[in-house]
């Protein structure tokens, strides 16, 4: 395993005597979904970014501005955050050897995010309000001290992201037909969309969000964002021409879920191709599952697709087990397991 910036350097926008800041990210499974396939009549793969080393995709981008940062002589990198942000951070500012603050909405991350960014040694701030309030608020914090801000408006994190994009075109030895993708603060999107085009493909962008956070399909930011998925519970994106400019360029489109869609895909993709993703992540099976792989009238249909499943199920113990079956419990005797497990 080698790091992601020691592939790709060439490519990234770090200076020449950047340190590089690595826990070996990048290089996930791709992998093949005979069942999905089936259901979608088209052949699917799933680009499985749970496998980076705190659990997201969010890794790929920070590896990259955590070593701009250091660069640069920064002492603290703070962030604004749904979670995953913010345990990466955590994660790449303690190998780093650097503070780290991280402002949370209060009560609305997932508990194994949380769990992450505490382990770290990050300040975890919960803020009453929601993740648009708290980017407000570390935007104008970055501009008075002297911290570097590391959400995705920050540069580094999404030329950190799209290596995925090399990824998939390097192990299919083509760009896909098609990729889905669940969008939030749509720096994801952004960034798949540059490392297509910078390979010089561009395959049809299909982006997902929650119903009750669809500032895109709507046209207009959302006041009070409602998803059970909260990685991407955000009412206002801040890559949002770059989204929208993705969408057009690769005759792609943006679409809402709802939450039961999302947790049926979740299920669904658990218990059928034994992937375990965070809620999140299945926006972008459930909205192929829901709308198919339209496309322009002049396009022919593509044959196959990526689904981008962003986060690891383990994230978020509690949505997982709030709808799960419940246990077998049983007395400590063969017969008694016996019919536990054969009734
Ligand atoms: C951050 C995140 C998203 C959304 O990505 P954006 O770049 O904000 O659009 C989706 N899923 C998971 C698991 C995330 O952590």
């Amino acid at each position: 395993m080698t790091s992601l910036i020691e592939r790709y350097r060439d490519r990234l926008s770090l200076e020449p005597g950047d340190p590089v800041v690595s826990l070996e990210e990048g290089s996930t499974p791709l992998i093949e979904a005979s069942r999905l396939s089936e259901r979608l009549g088209v052949r699917a793969y799933l680009k499985f970014e749970g496998g980076n080393p705190t659990g997201s995709f969010k890794d790929r981008g920070m590896t990259v501005a955590v070593s701009r940062a250091m660069g640069r002589g920064a002492e603290a990198v703070i962030c604004a955050s749904t979670g995953n942000t913010a345990a990466s951070a955590a994660a790449y500012a303690a190998r780093a050897g650097l503070r780290g603050a991280v402002i949370v909405p209060e009560g609305k991350i997932a508990i194994g995010k949380l769990a992450q960014a505490l382990m770290h040694g990050a300040r975890v701030i919960a803020l009453q309000g929601n993740f648009d309030d708290a980017l407000t608020i570390v935007r104008e914090l970055a501009q008075k001290h002297p911290v570097e801000l590391v959400n995705s408006v920050n540069p580094h994190r999404i030329e950190g992201q799209k290596t995925a994009a090399f990824e998939v075109v390097e192990e299919l030895g083509e760009a896909p037909g098609a990729l889905a993708i669940p969008v939030g603060n749509a720096g994801n999107v952004t960034a798949y969309w540059r490392g297509f085009q910078e390979v010089g493909t561009a395959p049809i962008l299909y982006g997902f969000q929650a119903e009750g956070a669809a500032p895109l399909v709507e046209g207009h930011p959302v006041a009070n964002p409602e998803t059970v998925a909260s990685a991407i519970r955000i009412g206002n994106p801040a890559r949002w021409e770059e989204a929208m400019t993705a969408f057009t360029g690769s005759r792609g489109r943006v679409a809402a879920v709802s939450d039961d869609q999302i947790l049926d895909a979740y299920r669904w993709l658990a218990a059928n191709e034994g992937v375990f993703c965070e809620p999140a992540s299945a926006a972008s099976v459930a909205g192929l599952l829901a709308h198919g792989l339209p496309v322009a009238e002049d396009t022919a249909p593509p044959e196959s697709v990526v689904c981008v499943l962003t986060g690891h199920g383990l994230k978020d113990p509690d949505t997982a087990l709030g709808k799960a079956p419940a246990v077998v419990n049983c007395d400590n005797d063969l017969s008694a397991v016996e019919r536990a497990v054969f009734d």
